[in-house]
């Protein structure tokens, strides 16, 4: 697509003064810590306001749900655009229970002030709640596309006055097979109202879909290699399939790793790790599908408050976790997609801070490493796996410069793990202030696009990243070279 590239300026990175937010909300970002608008913020803010329909290529993690939020909270506070009766007048889709209650908790946050009332529906729990507060009236709802058809059918949910309409990740709604439903609910809002889509990336099918449901939008993008990479250091080791677990063990033994979220490809293998690693007295806790929504959300919460330190999910139960120093994220198994890996890694290294992503990676994985690095044209590092775990060395060189072709190289060749650290740069945090790293991040939208992104998205060319700035770049005192 073609879209207005996401630029940052520090010069223009001011407070949220100048963008015409009402006082209540202002007050609000000062009390969440929030200093200055993400690059997103700056640039879907205004038009949102103006009333006009955009069409975001974002992903979680840029700050993106507070720049469609805060433009709908101003246009609700506008006296003249407030209805006598409440009546559901910003309608949020969303792909997924955490990452539809995750954004909810931040409408609350940034309303907390006014009297804008917000609620939240999804699956996996009793609808009577959501009916009471649904039949007290809100003004904005959040809502899984499921669970939203279901309270329709019951007449609870009338989405007749609906002014805002908001698709968030789409990509995965599609994915997740949601298509027929966004279709049901787009048939029920109004034709004339504002629609905001966003998502992580743009295949066909989003394009198709945006230009059904937008109207002259505004494109915005901010890439979601250039968006993840930079702030997380990455590597893999390449492991034996069936010493993983000894190998994820001696990782999280070495102390470094503060709070890590391991990613495994079934809801069964996830549940098996947290038993092997339960036989080795780490605590972990699994968040997948097959887990109540009451099961996921304490395990969240003790994930969040630090009581649990290691979390074990599969993909789509992981998306919308927002978790705040979040150290590691650790492919306990490869994504057999390499945009996951992006989405997966997009957990930690958030909001400014760095992070580190583990790779482990069988033989039979190295197909999915390949990709992987073809689409981020970056070369992970690679770590030196202990005595006894690794793949045969002979191999492992052969195929690393096999695979290696078509990614860019970084410095070194295999790193040692020689008890480095694996902490990330600065203790978690950015020199540059809450949104330095991420806006230096930002600038390189665009950058780094590996053909299969190209082909599928329609996006611009490739060029710098701020990623092969950083090739070669450790943190501090971790992986000496071999
Ligand atoms: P999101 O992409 O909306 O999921 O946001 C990612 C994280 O960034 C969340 O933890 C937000 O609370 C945080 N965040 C969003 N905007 C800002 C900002 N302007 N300053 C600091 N943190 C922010």
């Amino acid at each position: 697509m073609t879209a207005s590239p996401i630029h940052t300026d520090p010069a223009s990175a001011g407070g949220f003064n100048n963008l015409g937010l009402d006082s209540r909300l202002r007050r609000a970002l000062d009390g969440a810590g929030y200093e200055s608008p993400m690059p997103i913020q700056r640039e879907a803010i205004p038009p949102i306001l103006e009333g006009r329909d955009v069409l975001g290529c974002a992903q979680t993690g840029t700050g993106k749900t507070a720049a469609f939020a805060l433009p709908i909270l101003e246009r609700l506070l506008e006296p003249s655009d407030r209805s006598d009766r409440r009546t559901i007048q910003a309608l949020v889709l969303a792909p997924t229970r955490e990452l539809a209650a995750q954004i909810f908790e931040s409408f609350e946050c940034y309303a907390a002030n006014t009297t804008v009332r917000a609620t939240v529906v999804f699956g996996g729990v009793s609808k009577r709640p959501q009916t009471q507060i649904l039949r007290r009236g809100v003004d904005v709802l959040v809502a899984t596309p499921g669970r939203l058809l279901d309270l329709m059918n019951d007449g609870v949910i009338d989405l007749g006055s609906v002014r805002f309409f908001v698709l968030d990740e789409a990509d995965r709604m599609l994915d997740m097979g949601f298509a027929p439903d966004v279709r049901r609910v787009t048939r029920a809002v109004p034709r004339q109202r504002q629609t905001l889509l966003f998502s992580a990336t743009m295949p066909r099918e989003i394009e198709a879909m945006a230009s059904k449901l937008l109207h002259d939008p505004v494109r915005l993008a901010v890439d979601p290699i250039s968006s993840t990479a930079p702030p997380v250091e990455q590597s893999v080791y390449f492991v034996d399939g069936r010493r993983k677990t000894d190998l994820l063990k001696s990782l999280l033994e070495t102390g470094e790793v503060d709070r890590a979220l391991v990613f495994t490809r079934t809801k069964h293998g996830a549940n098996r790790l947290v038993q092997k690693l339960d036989r080795a007295r780490i605590e972990a806790a699994a968040i997948h599908g097959n887990k109540s929504q009451g099961a996921r959300e304490r395990a969240l919460r003790r994930f969040k408050s630090g009581d649990t330190r290691i979390v074990v999910a599969t993909d789509i139960a992981a998306r919308g976790i927002d978790v705040k120093g979040l150290s590691h994220v650790i492919n306990y198994d490869m994504p057999n997609e390499a945009e996951t890996y992006v989405h997966r890694i997009g957990r930690t290294g958030r909001a400014g801070e760095s992070g580190v992503a583990l790779s482990l990676c069988a033989p039979e994985e190295r197909v999915h490493l390949a990709a992987i690095e073809r689409l981020t044209r970056r070369r992970l590092d690679r770590l030196k796996t202990p005595e006894g775990l690794a793949t045969e060395p002979a191999r492992e060189e052969r195929d690393s410069r096999t695979h290696g072709r078509g990614a860019r190289r970084g410095a070194g060749g295999a790193r040692k793990h020689a008890g480095g650290s694996h902490r990330p740069r600065n203790g978690g945090k950015t020199s540059g202030g809450t949104t330095g790293g991420r806006e230096r991040n930002l600038d390189s939208r665009g950058a780094g696009r590996g053909k299969s992104t190209e082909s599928r998205s329609g996006a611009g060319s490739a060029s710098r990243t701020s990623g092969s700035r950083r090739r070669g770049r450790r943190p501090a005192g971790s992986h000496r070279n071999a």
